[in-house]
This record gives structure tokens, sequence and C-alpha cells, in this order.
């Protein structure tokens, strides 16, 4: 299925905004969807504003593709601030039961209190789903559900009746997840999306996001460069490191130099494929 990329402008961003916060009113709590292998990079810049005080659980999406140590480190960053994050994988369903149990937990006072006021059977907990496009909303939703929801628009101010999902007895999830646009403006965020596969190829110059995914992984791991393209070492020049992945792959030019642009596709279709193992391109340490 193609990425889709939504225009924002500053109209469309209040627009998701205001909608999610209308959603907030029919909910108990929010769920933070992220992607483990750039979890700042996959967040909204407003999120703490647009949610306020409402109850919220981050799920770290995507991690069967994310370096397990760094997921830990983000579980315990997100602790240290008071929040729960848990790792999950939307597509296989890895981790998805304990959204339920840990979303029951995280209400448990407010729903006490209804029992308190004599209320004998609460209603399910009250869900949504908000994130960025491409973390992975949809399929979450579909997994959650157990069976496939139809996708609204990526664009914020398409609106159907929304309605309930049953998530077992004990939950309920509104079928339109909130989409919430990233921080455009910061261009390390643009490139850590595009590495990801979450903007369009064609948004960004294909070799730029290679460059950046290449100097990120030879500082973090250059094992996983030399094993893959079958390099002695990684040499300290960006071109060299283009031109020797290049000759090992083949890939030339009619006139016998490197075609930069098939080196970038197979960097990132390996990365993408994970056929260089499992990635983060963002640690806390970054925000810490
Ligand atoms: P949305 O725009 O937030 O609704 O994102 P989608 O649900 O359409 O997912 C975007 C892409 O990510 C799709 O190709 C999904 O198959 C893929 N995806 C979603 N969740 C996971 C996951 O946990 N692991 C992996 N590997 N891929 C996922």
């Amino acid at each position: 299925m193609p990425m889709t990329m939504i225009q924002w402008f500053p109209g469309h961003m209040a627009k998701a905004k205001r909608e999610v916060q209308e959603k907030l009113k029919l909910i108990d709590v929010a769920f933070e969807l992220l992607d483990a292998r750039v979890p700042m990079s996959s967040r909204n810049p407003m999120i703490d504003d647009i949610l306020g005080q409402k109850t919220r659980l981050i799920l770290l999406n995507k991690a069967d593709m994310a370096d397990e140590a760094v997921t830990e480190q983000w579980i315990r960053y997100f602790r240290d601030q008071g929040r729960t994050a848990i790792a999950i994988d939307a597509q296989s369903g890895t981790g998805v039961k304990q959204i339920v149990a840990a979303a029951k937990e995280m209400v448990k006072d407010k729903f006490d209190k209804m029992r308190a006021k004599g209320i004998k059977n609460p209603r399910p907990v009250r869900a949504l789903i908000v994130g960025i496009p491409n973390v992975g909303k949809s399929t979450l939703i579909n997994r959650l559900a157990g069976r496939h929801i139809a996708k609204t628009g990526d664009k914020p101010g398409v609106t159907k009746a929304q309605q309930w999902i049953k998530v077992g007895k004990e939950m309920e999830l509104l079928d339109t997840p909130g989409i919430l646009w990233p921080k455009f403006e910061d261009e390390d965020v643009g490139y850590r999306l595009a590495v990801t596969g979450a903007i369009k190829d064609e948004i960004l110059n294909l070799q730029d996001v290679a460059v950046y995914a290449l100097r990120f992984l030879s500082s973090h791991y250059p094992e996983r460069i030399t094993e893959r393209y079958g390099l002695d070492r990684i040499p300290d020049d960006i071109v060299a490191l283009f031109d020797a992945i290049g000759r090992r792959r083949g890939c030339l030019t009619g006139g016998g130099g490197i075609d930069y642009d098939k080196v970038a596709d197979i960097v990132l279709y390996d990365i993408r494929t994970e056929k260089l193992g499992r990635l983060s391109f963002e640690t806390p340490a970054l925000w810490t």
C-alpha cells in the first residue's frame, strides 16, 4: 500500500487538534502511538498541550523492527517521566494483549470512584488511538478489533460517524484515530521519518536520506554495515562508503562510475526490510 503524506497547513493542524480534543471528551484513556525506532521524531510536538490531563498510555509500535535494548531504554525514559509505555507490534499482535490490562490499571481509580457511587457494573474503558500518519494506527485498530475496520482518509477534516469497537468485554475503542502531525520544522525529524519509511521518498532527496542513514549506522551499528556489504572497515568519508557499497553491489553507471541513486535505494531497502537487523534511530540519551 502506498504511504500517504498529508499536506498539513496551520489550519489543518488547528483542526486536527480540535478534532482530537473533541474525541477526548468521550474517552477515559488516550493511546499515544509512537514508532519504537524513532519515538521522539514520530511524536506530535504539541501532544502534551493537546492531551492535557487525559490519562495516557504510550505505545511503542513496530517494536519488532527496533533495537530491543534501545526500546527498553525508552520504556525507562518514559517511566522516569511518570508515564507508562509498552512495546508492541501491531502487525503480528505481540504485546497488544497488555494494552487492555495497562489501560484498565490506569483508570482504576476513576472506575473505583464510579463503583463507590453505587454503579455496580461500570461501562467498558473507553479509548482513542492518536498518532502521526503511518505509525500504525489502522493496523492497531484492526488488531484490537480482531477484524478489518475501514480506514478513513489521512486527512484532518474528513469525518464519518464514529463508532465504538468492542475490544473484549472490558474496553471500547473509537474506530477513527486522532491523526496528528510530526515536528516538520526539524530537519533531523524529517530524515528519521524518511529513513523509517514514514514519509514518502519523493518528498526528500533519496541520496540525502541514505547519507543520513549511513552516517547514523556507521557510528551506532558499524558492524551491521561491514557485515552486510562485505567491507573490512567503514571508510571515514561518506562518499567512499557509497563507493565501497556500490562496488560490492555492482551499482555502476554506463561510464563505470558508481550509481549513487542505486546505492541509496539498496541501503534504504535493506533498512526498511530488516536486512541490516533491528535498528533504532534515536536513543533517550539525545533528550537527557
Ligand atoms: P496509520 O497511517 O497510522 O494508520 O498506519 P498503518 O496502520 O496504515 O501502518 C503503516 C504501515 O506500517 C503499514 O505498512 C503497516 O503494515 C505497518 N505496520 C503497522 N504496525 C506495524 C508493526 O507493529 N510492525 C511492523 N513491522 N509494521 C507495522
